[in-house]
């Protein structure tokens, strides 16, 4: 997707501050923060959004939470975090690549 801000970013067009990175995934600190810690999970193949996951692409969305669950304890923060993908304009997703946010470092608010 040549067009894809987080390809770009995947592919080290635009600079990111980098957390993880395997052949799967690249996890990245989110410009704009809304807690302490708040990294974006991306998978490299491109995405447009959790309305794309099929059968025969999901088990990257395993991996992205395998990955997730190990940055939680490395980095100091697995008694309490928070995940959060949006879909979709209504949903506020603004950037169309499939991204998880990781969000962590402080009392999070009950979400239902
Ligand atoms: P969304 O609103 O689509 O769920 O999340 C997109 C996230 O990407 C936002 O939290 C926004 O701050 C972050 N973001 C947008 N552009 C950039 C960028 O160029 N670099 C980084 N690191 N994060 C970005
Ligand atoms: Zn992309």
């Amino acid at each position: 997707m040549n067009d894809c801000l987080f390809c770009k970013i995947i592919a080290g067009e635009i600079p990111s501050k980098k957390v993880y990175e395997d052949e799967l995934c690249y996890a990245f600190y989110d410009i704009s923060p809304l807690a302490p810690t708040h990294f974006l999970v991306v998978p490299k193949l491109h995405l447009a959004s959790a309305a794309e996951i099929t059968p025969e692409n999901a088990a990257v969305v395993g991996h992205i939470y395998a990955v997730i669950a190990k940055l939680a304890h490395e980095l100091g923060f697995a008694e309490g975090f928070r995940v959060v993908t949006n879909c979709g304009e209504a949903a506020g997703q603004t950037v169309r690549h499939l991204h998880f946010h990781v969000l962590a470092g402080t009392t999070l608010g009950s979400f239902n």
